[in-house]
């Protein structure tokens, strides 16, 4: 009988992959075959063309200059488990054969829970499906209609569409008549990271907490206070590859009433030995590297990071403040600072950023600003300032030039 040794444990392979990844050694972009390849050109060539693609290629979230978006790096342990968990290949639909896989996300669920005050949840492949899965949940449970602000995630607005539920957008202190709704509340919106008041849409059906981005600030001593109220929602969904640094993807959405929500969101099938609950059909053990990190580091642990980065948020705002060339457009509630130039636009100063240095740009009311997120605890506000001083200086002399 023939053997495939290419599914056997291969150490050799294994530590020259490993090897890149400590230490990448090809600083030339290499180029792709135009088609798909006949016959394979081997592992080691394989490995040797796709590393400066995937790693050299890759911006460094965890470098001193990117502070941009709600990517954070990930803990060097995370990407040894993520191996593992490929090695194994368990698909958690599967109730019979993916049974350690399973309890161990039953597990990291059971543990991160109530920390949010609910009883319970599944994981997803990000808040996007977190969001769509908890609003299935509420339409099951009666709910006519989404409502929401202007500011929720454009997640919100997909999930309404595809679960054929009209949407409606309010704003918290006027909103009437929420029998009906699904009331949709943004714990961290994504362009200004503003906490809506948790205890908005009282007399909603369900009420949802989107807290995609702040949700893990209740692992901080400091901070869990900014969430407040968030135990008396129905639904919570929260992305774990942004504030609690996992690789992608990687999320939860959390109901209070887990059995219930659970029962409504499940289909059975006759090649199935348990339901298939919410939105995913295979999936994979997202909560390996979670369990990791929780393991390894500790609520603590990850505190500290968010409590760090949310200090260099601070110390952003503080610089920007102080210098006579920025303004900020407010202070940053949840990590996220919108500043700018007063006189050089942010799209300007974005197309001369240094590489070294990462920001990205939002529009409010009309208005551009640039925007820097505290995902990356390596950050260094003043090398930010300084990438982007420079940048307004080479967009404003670029312009005169072109005068
Ligand atoms: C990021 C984000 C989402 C979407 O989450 P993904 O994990 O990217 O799918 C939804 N809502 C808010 C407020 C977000 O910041």
């Amino acid at each position: 009988m023939r053997s495939w040794p290419e599914f056997d444990t291969n150490p050799e392979g294994l530590a020259t992959a490993l090897e890149y990844l400590i230490a990448s050694r090809s600083e030339e972009t290499a180029k792709l075959p135009d088609g798909l390849p006949g016959e394979g050109m081997g592992e080691k060539e394989a490995l040797e063309l796709l590393a400066p693609i995937i790693l050299d290629g890759a911006r460094p979230l965890g470098a001193p200059g990117f502070f941009a978006h709600m990517d954070p790096p990930t803990p060097w342990i995370t990407w040894a488990v993520q191996q593992w968990t490929a090695s194994r290949n368990q698909n958690l639909l599967h109730a019979d054969t993916a049974t350690t896989a399973r309890a161990l996300e039953s597990n990291v669920v059971d543990w991160i829970a109530p920390i949010f005050g609910m009883g319970g949840g599944h994981m997803t492949p990000g808040s996007t499906v977190a969001n769509l899965t908890a609003l299935w949940a509420a339409r099951e449970a009666g709910a006519s209609e989404v409502v929401a602000t202007a500011d929720a995630h454009l997640s919100i607005k997909k999930a309404a569409h595809i679960l054929g539920l009209p949407i409606r957008q309010v704003r918290w202190e006027s909103a009437r008549d929420l029998t009906g709704a699904a009331a949709v509340i943004t714990a961290g919106t994504t362009s200004t990271g503003t906490i809506e008041p948790l205890d908005a849409a009282a007399g909603a059906m369900w009420r949802h907490v989107d807290a995609a981005w702040a949700g893990p600030l209740l692992l901080s001593e400091r901070h869990a206070h900014l969430l407040d109220g968030i135990e008396r929602a129905d639904s919570v969904a929260v992305s774990a590859h942004k504030w609690l640094f996992q690789p992608k993807e990687s999320a939860l959405v959390l109901f209070a009433h887990q059995d219930e929500a659970h029962r409504s969101i499940s289909v059975g099938g006759a090649y199935l030995s348990e339901p298939n609950v919410g939105v995913l059909g295979s999936h994979g053990a997202s909560a390996a590297p979670l369990a990791a990190t929780l393991l390894a580091y500790g609520k603590q642990g990850i505190a500290r990071w968010i409590d760090h980065s949310m200090a260099l948020a601070e110390q952003l705002h503080h610089i920007v403040c102080t210098h006579a060339e920025l303004e900020a457009r407010s202070s940053p509630q949840s990590g996220v600072l919108n500043w700018r130039h007063v006189q050089v636009g942010a799209e300007e100063i974005l197309a001369e950023l240094p590489k070294s240095v990462f920001v990205s740009a939002t529009t409010i009311d009309g208005e551009q600003w640039l925007r820097s997120v505290a995902a990356n605890p390596n950050a260094d506000p003043e090398f930010v300032v300084a990438g982007v001083l420079a940048a307004a200086d080479q967009a404003a002399s670029a312009k005169k030039r072109s005068r």
